[in-house]
């Protein structure tokens, strides 16, 4: 058994799912610090500098660079701890199957094949023959992300035990509840000194993410008129009638169940209230920066053209920045980390694929606040579902990867591609 899966096997077994539902806390689960706390231990047998495992549950190290490339600037890894609240995650029992094609059946729950065809997930096809991590059916894999974890701890494994292999400083992080949406949050950029870095997250091998979304949520209050009905006529203003119509003016052909690839989209979420009153609550997503303020003018207008019929203050719309797309922030000087992505995939014989991620990554965090922080795809599949697994070989292909990525941070004293 290789390095990688051995650590993969024995990360899963580890519940650290996180609870949408305890948001205040971090981390919200007591779970996490377990998980932490276990790394840690992992980390310093590893022979890895200043572990640290926080009262947050972040845990934090360092490996000197290789010799000769003390100069370079430190490079971060970064996975998350946490598994998702979308599927069962407690008692996950990993097991090795042989593909050897049709549908991938990771097991029978209730005398039902819990399986996954190669109509849902094509990559399958090329795994014919391969061996591949699967659950038994009932929780899911959590490869996403402990085959990020993995796949990093394999790594500097590899790095302490053949010196020879060349690499910057490289500062490790794994961060709690990045399912809903902390992550890198608390993460002490200041204290880790990274000048940049990569997240290992995600699916499909070769997938590359350097833009994500711009995120911001929409809250949109209609007050209505109320009036006994009987006595209604040209005074009672509905606020559900008001909010229908809102909802009909947004563009219908901009949902996200008819947008794809860097189309951006308006998501109505929520609904709350009666006639006399409710909020109605929307996401907004775009690649493009003017597009992002387009969609807020867009609404912004909708309301406007409401209060004009309606009466001013019948409609009221404000927004919260969520995340940004990190491109935004990619300079010149931030080109290499496209670049050496892209080369190290190819030398291990991935063919590469820019994908903009349709949603936020935790790197998209680390880069506003000034860390430039793409996304490395761990090989996994079927996220957040029980049906997840993970090729063997794609676990150690991404380790492969990995190590010719480092390499080439080892080459740019000073930074400078
Ligand atoms: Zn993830």
């Amino acid at each position: 058994m290789s390095d990688v899966l051995e650590r993969f096997m024995r990360y899963v077994q580890v519940d650290s799912q996180s609870d949408p539902n305890n948001m205040d806390e971090t981390p919200s689960t007591p779970r996490q610090h377990e998980m932490a706390r276990f790394l840690g231990d992992e980390l310093r047998e590893i022979g890895c500098e200043d572990v640290a495992v926080d009262e947050h549950a972040y845990v934090t190290a360092t490996l000197p660079a290789s010799a000769g490339a003390e100069g370079c600037p430190a490079l971060l890894l970064c996975a998350h701890i946490d598994s998702s609240p979308d599927a069962p995650a407690s008692g996950v029992r990993p097991h090795v199957v042989r593909y050897e094609g049709g549908p991938l059946v990771s097991g029978v729950v209730d005398g039902v094949p819990v399986q996954t065809t190669t109509e849902q997930v094509p990559d399958l096809a090329q795994f014919v023959g391969q061996d591949i991590v699967c659950t038994d059916g009932t929780t899911l894999l959590s490869a996403d992300d402990k085959a990020g974890v993995a796949e990093i701890c394999a790594l500097l494994a590899r790095l302490v035990s053949n010196p020879d292999l060349p690499h910057p400083t490289i500062k490790v992080a794994f961060v709690p509840d990045e399912e809903i949406g902390h992550g890198a949050e608390l993460l002490d950029l200041e204290a880790l000194g990274a000048r940049w870095g990569y997240t290992v997250d995600g699916e499909a091998l070769g997938e590359f993410n350097y833009e994500c979304f711009s995120a911001c949520e929409a809250t949109v209050r209609v007050r209505g008129v109320m009036v006994h009905p009987g006595a209604a006529k040209d005074v009672m203003v509905n606020a559900i009638t008001v909010a229908s119509e809102f909802q009909q003016l947004v563009p219908a052909s901009e949902r996200p169940e008819h947008t794809e690839g860097r189309e951006g989209f308006y998501h109505p979420t929520d609904i709350e209230g009666t006639a006399d009153a409710l909020t109605l609550s929307y996401i907004l997503r775009d690649f493009d920066a003017d597009g992002f303020e387009g969609r807020k003018k867009t609404f912004r207008a909708i309301a406007a053209f409401l209060n004009d019929r309606y009466g001013e203050g019948t409609v009221e719309v404000s927004f919260r920045e969520q995340y940004r797309n990190m491109a935004e922030k990619f300079g010149e000087a931030e080109r290499c980390l496209v670049d050496f992505a892209l080369e190290a995939n190819r030398e291990v014989g991935i063919e590469p694929v820019l994908v903009p991620a349709r949603g936020g990554t935790d790197g998209a965090q680390l880069t506003f606040r000034g860390l430039p922080c793409p996304n490395i795809a761990t090989g996994g599949y079927n996220a957040h579902s029980v049906r997840e697994f993970v090729p063997v070989r794609n676990l150690e292909l991404t380790v492969d990867l990995l190590e010719r990525l480092v390499a080439k941070f080892a080459q740019t004293p000073g930074g400078e591609a």
